[in-house]
């Protein structure tokens, strides 16, 4: 019994998230890069560790954490998420 929740859990779920999804780069989602495209209206929607997923607001953040607003929290700005994904493996 449950060695099928285990095959769901693990082979069925989503890829691991990239170094850009957990930095906040890109939408977990769609994936769309919000280093080309600043103006893009990212919000918190997941955790990984300390750090903040983001998603686009509306269809990306409702896929994402079941809700269009994400969560009720301010994302990182992009260029302190750039920062922090260019010095995070010291
Ligand atoms: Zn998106």
């Amino acid at each position: 019994m449950y060695s099928q929740n285990a095959i769901s859990s693990r082979s069925r779920g989503r890829a691991e998230p990239t170094e850009e999804m957990i930095s906040g780069l890109v939408c977990i989602v769609c994936r769309a890069d919000y280093r080309n495209a600043p103006d893009s209206d990212a919000i918190v929607v997941a955790h990984h560790n300390d750090h903040q997923m983001l998603a686009c607001r509306g269809v990306c953040a409702r896929m994402a954490s079941g809700s269009a607003a994400g969560l009720d929290e301010t994302p990182l700005p992009l260029a302190e998420r750039m920062r922090r994904h260019g010095t995070d493996r010291s």
